[in-house]
C-alpha cells in the first residue's frame, strides 16, 4: 500500500515516511543508531491521531526510561498539542503501576501499595534469608525477569506482599500473571490500547516480552522498534532474541529499515562500523552518513594513567572550547558563520564502570570546567531523601506536596540532620514535588525514580555517563574514555569473558561510539589503578578514520573553534 504523505511525515525522509505512516498490523522497524526511530516513532504517534483520527486514549507508546518518556511526551506535545494529554506514555514500570493501581484488589494489594526501594527490599532479604546482600538481591531479580522463579524468589515475594509492598519486578511480573489469569481481563486492556509502540526492543527482558504478548492489541497494531547492535542489557536479563523473532512472533509482520545516519560525521559513522563489524546481528547493515556534522577524524590516545587520560579530556575540552579564559562568556556563544559555538552541554565523557569517574571529577575540578554525573541511583535511595519522606506522613500542616516537602524537611533539620544533606535532598526532590498533584503520586513516582536524578540534560554542564547511561543520547563531542582490555570489555579479576559477554561489550562500544555528532575521542592508559592494562582489543578493529593524538595540543584543529577565534 502506498504510504499516506501528510504534513506531520513532511520532516522524514522516504524510509521514515513509510515507517510512520504504514497503517495498522505488526510493524518492526530496524535501524541502526541515528537513523531517527525515536524521531519516527514520535511521528507515528502524531500522525495517527492526527491525520487517521485514531482516538489518543487507544495509543500506548512504551520507552525504555523515564527520561525518554518524558521526551517523547514534550515532543508530541509540540506537534499534536490538542491530543498529547490523552496519549499514554509509559515505561514497562510505570504502566504496571497503572494496570495494579487499577487491579489492586484483584492483584492482592491495598490502594495504596508501596513500591520498595533498594533499601527496604535488602530488609526483606534479609527478613527471608537472614542477610542483606546486595549481590544475592541482584541475582535474584535476572532470575525473576528471565522467568525463573525459584523458592527463594517465592519466600521473598511473599514477605514483600505481607508489608503490603511490591519490587520493580513485580510491576510488570504481577501484571503478567494477573491478565494471564484472567483473560477477559486481557481482553479489556487490548480494547484499551489498541495501537502499541515499543522503542528500543532489542532491550525487552522476557516478562516484559509476556506483558506485551497479553496486552498486544487483537489487530495486531503493534510498532516495535530497536537496533540488536545496540542490545545492551543481557546482564540484566534483556535477550536480544526477541527482536530477533519478531516477525515470527508477530506474523505477518511488515519490515522497514532506516539507512541514513543523521547523527554521526563519516569518519565516526566508520569508526563505528569497524567496531561492530565482527559481531554485528544485522549482517550486511546498510547506514550512510547523512549529517552536516563535520569531518574530523576519530581521535586515540594513550595517556600514562587514569590520572593523565582525565587531563587529556580536560584538556581537550578546554581547546574545544577555544581557551580557559572564553568559559564564562562561552555558552551560547555564536560563531562567525552563524553556526552555534560549542557550550559545556555539548560534552560528554562516557566510560564502562562508576569508578573511573573519580579522576574524571578531579581533573575537571582542576581545571574549572562545570560537570554533571548521571548516576543510577534511585532518587528513593539517596540519603536526606529517606528522612524527609518518613516524615511527609506527619507534617499535617500545607496543602501541596511542595509545602508539605518543605514542612518535612525543616522538622529534619529541627533534628538536627546535617544541613547540606537536606539541602540537596529538597533540590532533588524539587522537580517531583511541581509535577504531582497528591502525595500518593509523589510517593509512586519517588519509587518509580530510577535515573531521574541530578542529571538534567539541558544544564550547562559537561556530562558523565556510563555507556548504560548513554543510551538513546547524542552529543557533538564525546569522549569514551577507559578503552582496555579489563574495562572494556569488562573482565573480572581472573575471569577471562564468555563469548557472549565480550559481544555485549563489543556493542556497548558501538553505542558509545555512535553518540558523537562531531568529535569523537577514544582514549586508554598504560597503567590503571596502579595496574599495566593493554589498549582494549577492540580498537585493533578500528583502523581507518582515526588519528593518534600525542600529549602535545590535537591536530587539526576543529572548524567551529577556528571561526570562533577570529
Ligand atoms: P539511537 O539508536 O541512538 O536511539 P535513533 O535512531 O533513535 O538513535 P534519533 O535520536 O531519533 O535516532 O535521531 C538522531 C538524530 O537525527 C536526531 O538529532 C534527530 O533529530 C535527527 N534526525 C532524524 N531524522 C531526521 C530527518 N529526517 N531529518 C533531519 N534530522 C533527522
Ligand atoms: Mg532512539
Amino acid at each position: 500500500p502506498k504510504p499516506v504523505t501528510g504534513s506531520l511525515l513532511d520532516g522524514l525522509d522516504p524510509d521514515q515516511r513509510e515507517a510512520a505512516g504504514s497503517g495498522g498490523g505488526p510493524l518492526l522497524i530496524i535501524a541502526g543508531p541515528g537513523t531517527g526511530k525515536t524521531r519516527t516513532l514520535t511521528h507515528r504517534i502524531a500522525h495517527l491521531v492526527s491525520e487517521r483520527d485514531i482516538p489518543p486514549e487507544q495509543c500506548l507508546a512504551i520507552t525504555f526510561t523515564r527520561r525518554a518518556a518524558e521526551e517523547m511526551v514534550e515532543r508530541l506535545a509540540a506537534l499534536v498539542p490538542g491530543h498529547a494529554a490523552k496519549l499514554t506514555i509509559a515505561t514497562f514500570h510505570s504502566l504496571g503501576v497503572r494496570i495494579l493501581r487499577e487491579q489492586h484488589e484483584r492483584a492482592g494489594l491495598s490502594a495504596d501499595f508501596g513500591i520498595a526501594d533498594q533499601t527496604r527490599q535488602l530488609e526483606i532479604l534479609a527478613e527471608v534469608t537472614g542477610e542483606a546482600d546486595r549481590r544475592a538481591l541482584a541475582e535474584l531479580s535476572r532470575n525473576r525477569r528471565t522467568g525463573n522463579v525459584d523458592e527463594l524468589a517465592e519466600r521473598y515475594t511473599k514477605a514483600l506482599r505481607q508489608h503490603d509492598l511490591v519490587d520493580f519486578d513485580d510491576l510488570v511480573e504481577m501484571p503478567v500473571a494477573l491478565l494471564d489469569a484472567e483473560p477477559e481481563l486481557a481482553a479489556a486492556y487490548r480494547e484499551r490500547y489498541r495501537w502499541i509502540s515499543v522503542d528500543e526492543y532489542q532491550d525487552v527482558d522476557e516478562q516484559q516480552y509476556r506483558l506485551l504478548r497479553l496486552l498486544a492489541p487483537r489487530e495486531g497494531n503493534l510498532t516495535a522498534i530497536g537496533d540488536p547492535d545496540q542490545a545492551i542489557y543481557r546482564f540484566r536479563g534483556a535477550d536480544v532474541g526477541f527482536f530477533l523473532r519478531f516477525q515470527e512472533d508477530f506474523a505477518p509482520a511488515r519490515t522497514v529499515q532506516l539507512t541514513r545516519n543523521y547523527r554521526s560525521n563519516p569518519h565516526i559513522l566508520g569508526a563505528a562500523l569497524q567496531a561492530i563489524a565482527p559481531g554485528t546481528l544485522v549482517p550486511g547493515r546498510e547506514l550512510r552518513p547523512l549529517g552536516e556534522h563535520g569531518d574530523a577524524l576519530v581521535g586515540v590516545h594513550q595517556a600514562a594513567d587514569g590520572r593523565a587520560e582525565a587531563a587529556f579530556v580536560a584538556r581537550t575540552i578546554d581547546q574545544l572550547l577555544g581557551g580557559s579564559s572564553f568559559h564564562s562568556l562561552d555558552s551560547g556563544r555564536v560563531n562567525s558563520d552563524g553556526t552555534q559555538g560549542l557550550g559545556f552541554s555539548d560534552f560528554a565523557v562516557l566510560y564502562r564502570t562508576d569508578r573511573q569517574a573519580r579522576a574524571l571529577l578531579d581533573a575537571f575540578a582542576q581545571a574549572g570546567l562545570p560537570v554533571q554525573k548521571r548516576s543510577h541511583d534511585r532518587l528513593s535511595d539517596r540519603s536526606g531523601v529517606e528522612e524527609i519522606v518518613a516524615e511527609l506522613a506527619h507534617p499535617g500542616a500545607g496543602t501541596t506536596v511542595a509545602e508539605r516537602v518543605r514542612h518535612a524537611a525543616d522538622t529534619v533539620l529541627a533534628r538536627g540532620v546535617d544541613e547540606p544533606l537536606v539541602h540537596t535532598a529538597v533540590e532533588l526532590l524539587k522537580p517531583l514535588a511541581l509535577r504531582c498533584a497528591d502525595l500518593a503520586q509523589f510517593r509512586t513516582e519517588l519509587s518509580l525514580g530510577v535515573e531521574v536524578d541530578t542529571w538534567d540534560p539541558r544544564a550547562d554542564r559537561i556530562s558523565l555517563l556510563t555507556l548504560h547511561a548513554a543510551k538513546g543520547l547524542e552529543f557533538p563531542v564525546v569522549f569514551v574514555v577507559g578503552c582496555e582490555d579489563g574495562l572494556l570489555p569488562l573482565r573480572w579479576p581472573g575471569a577471562e569473558p564468555a563469548e557472549e559477554e565480550l559481544a555485549e561489550e563489543r556493542r556497548l562500544l558501538f553505542v558509545g561510539i555512535t553518540r558523537a555528532q562531531r568529535h569523537l575521542y577514544l582514549s586508554h592508559a598504560a597503567e590503571r589503578w596502579g595496574r599495566a592494562v593493554a589498549r582494549s582489543r577492540f580498537l585493533t578493529d578500528i583502523s581507518a578514520d582515526v588519528e593518534r593524538i600525542g600529549d602535545a595540543v590535537p591536530r587539526g584543529r576543529p572548524r567551529e573553534t577556528q571561526l570562533r577565534l577570529l
